[in-house]
């Protein structure tokens, strides 16, 4: 098919839910995508963040080849090797006790929500449901989590939401212990809000915030789907930020392209959901878990890492180096970058990165938001900055 064909097609048959450029992909190779015509693209989105080790990773499609050969899928009711392969690397990676398997990032955060609230329902019963999230996060779709989301514009339509649900400003402490009262059970946050900007909340707010979780006996809820999994430079960022969460919330990368979510528990919170309170019929399934297994046999090593840290380090100094007073920032951790420009300009501007062949995202309002595949090369990422500083220096 055409690109018209498809397009003709797709207006016929599918919901139009999504914004979509007018490009339709057809293949990708390291950190490179071809469209339906031919013309090629530095691809500075891995898909929101999920494709960590690029298009074409030998040892992640191996890996599924020979599984899928094995055991695609079977229930839940049964025990299987791949799955207890990720959940063990998760956990000794990390210092957390136990994971539970979904298959998207707003499913995740529906697991973390559930597990706080039965926490706190086991111990002091009814009447402390209440969980506080930042203004500007966003924790996913589902009508519980756009309700989590601190962002007026997710809470439209689809009423009844899910009930509570408070708001703090983020690095504002003052603004938390506001919110919290005697129904809260649980704080949740990205450590880098994604969608909302590209904006790394201040060490000191993060550690006050679990200061106060600790003396209220709250649960730290950490919304990792976006920076977890090597995004920004470590295997979880709150290792960065030296905190103790009780639950971790993960998906995008976890499976480098396919369909896999996670929450991993601390020892404080590890028993709460047991046989009957909490079930998905694909989580954890072989195929998947297969791929994630890979994903992570390359995404822990301190090498792999590292070079994140550094490539992001790389990306952040040459953007800066434009000097293009289009330019009015440059901000994130790892490869989860922003910059900031004028919010009347980013459109156009990113409309011409992308007809010069590099795919970019957008976050906030006035932010270009670069995910790409933490497996990118110094090669492509040179090419991609010649477009964008051919863009910006215009
Ligand atoms: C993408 C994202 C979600 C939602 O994930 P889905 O897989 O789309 O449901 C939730 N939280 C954060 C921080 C995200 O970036």
């Amino acid at each position: 098919m055409t690109y018209h064909e498809m397009k003709e097609q797709e207006n016929r048959y599918v919901m139009n839910t999504y914004g979509r450029f007018d490009i339709a992909l057809d293949h990708g190779r390291g950190a490179q995508l071809w469209d339906v015509e031919g013309k090629r693209y530095i691809d500075l989105t891995s898909g929101i963040g999920v494709c960590c080790l690029g298009y074409d990773n030998d040892k992640m499609i191996d890996a599924m080849t020979q599984q899928a050969h094995k055991l695609i899928h079977v229930s839940n009711l049964f025990t299987t090797e791949p799955m207890i392969q990720v959940a063990k690397t998760l956990c000794t990676q990390t210092g957390m006790s136990k994971v539970f398997f979904s298959n998207s990032g707003a499913e995740s955060n529906e697991g973390m929500i559930k597990l706080a609230r039965k926490y706190s329902f086991d111990k002091y019963g009814e009447g402390r449901a209440q969980i506080v999230t930042l203004y500007n996060s966003f924790h996913g779709r589902t009508v519980t989590t756009l309700k989590a989301t601190g962002q007026e514009k997710f809470h439209q339509y689809f009423f009844p939401f899910t009930e509570g649900f408070a708001y703090a400003n983020a690095n504002d402490i003052a603004s938390v212990k506001a919110a919290v009262n005697e129904h809260t059970c649980a704080i949740m946050m990205e450590l880098i809000q994604g969608e909302g900007g590209v904006l790394p909340l201040d060490p000191d707010f993060v550690r006050q915030v679990e200061a106060l979780c600790r003396e209220k006996d709250l649960l730290l809820l950490i919304d990792e789907v976006q920076t977890g999994i090597g995004r920004t430079g470590s295997l979880f960022c709150f290792q960065q930020y030296g905190i103790k969460p009780d639950a971790v919330s993960m998906a995008k990368g976890l499976g480098g392209g396919v369909p896999i979510g996670a929450i991993m528990a601390a020892d404080t919170c590890d028993t709460v959901l047991g046989p009957g309170t909490h079930a998905t019929t694909f989580g954890g399934t072989p195929l998947i878990c297969a791929a994630a297994n890979a994903v992570l046999a390359e995404v822990t090593n301190p090498e792999f890492l590292a070079s994140v840290t550094q490539k992001g380090e790389y990306l952040k100094e040459k953007i800066l180096g434009f000097g293009s007073d289009k330019v009015k920032g440059v901000r994130g951790m790892g490869l989860m970058i922003g910059i900031a420009v004028d919010a009347k300009e980013r459109a156009a501007l990113v409309k011409e990165i992308m007809d010069a062949g590099v795919l970019v995202l957008t976050a906030g309002t006035n932010v270009i938001r670069l995910l790409p595949p933490l497996s990118i090369s110094y090669e492509e990422m040179d090419e991609a900055l010649a477009v964008m500083q051919k863009v910006f220096c215009k």
